[in-house]
């Protein structure tokens, strides 16, 4: 399964973390599906290290953590 399709979660709260994007984007029906779908957080112009946000806690991450216990296979 290709990676893009498996987010990872959160290992505080549980919930899924998803992309963040930086910067001006132009809107657009993939940009409005990842939204929807949660995929993706948009994060303003400021641009930070963390690359990665939980949509639950809200907890920033440099670094996507680890999928949970349960995603194992
Ligand atoms: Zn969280």
């Amino acid at each position: 399964m290709p990676e893009e399709t498996r987010l990872p979660s959160c290992p505080r709260c549980g919930q899924r973390v998803a992309r963040l994007v930086y910067g001006r984007v132009r809107p657009s029906e993939e940009l409005q599906r990842a939204l929807d779908a949660g995929e993706v957080v948009l994060a303003g112009c400021v641009v930070e290290s963390s690359r990665w946000c939980c949509t639950g806690c809200g907890e920033r991450y440099v670094d996507a953590p680890a999928p949970g216990p349960e995603e194992q296979p």
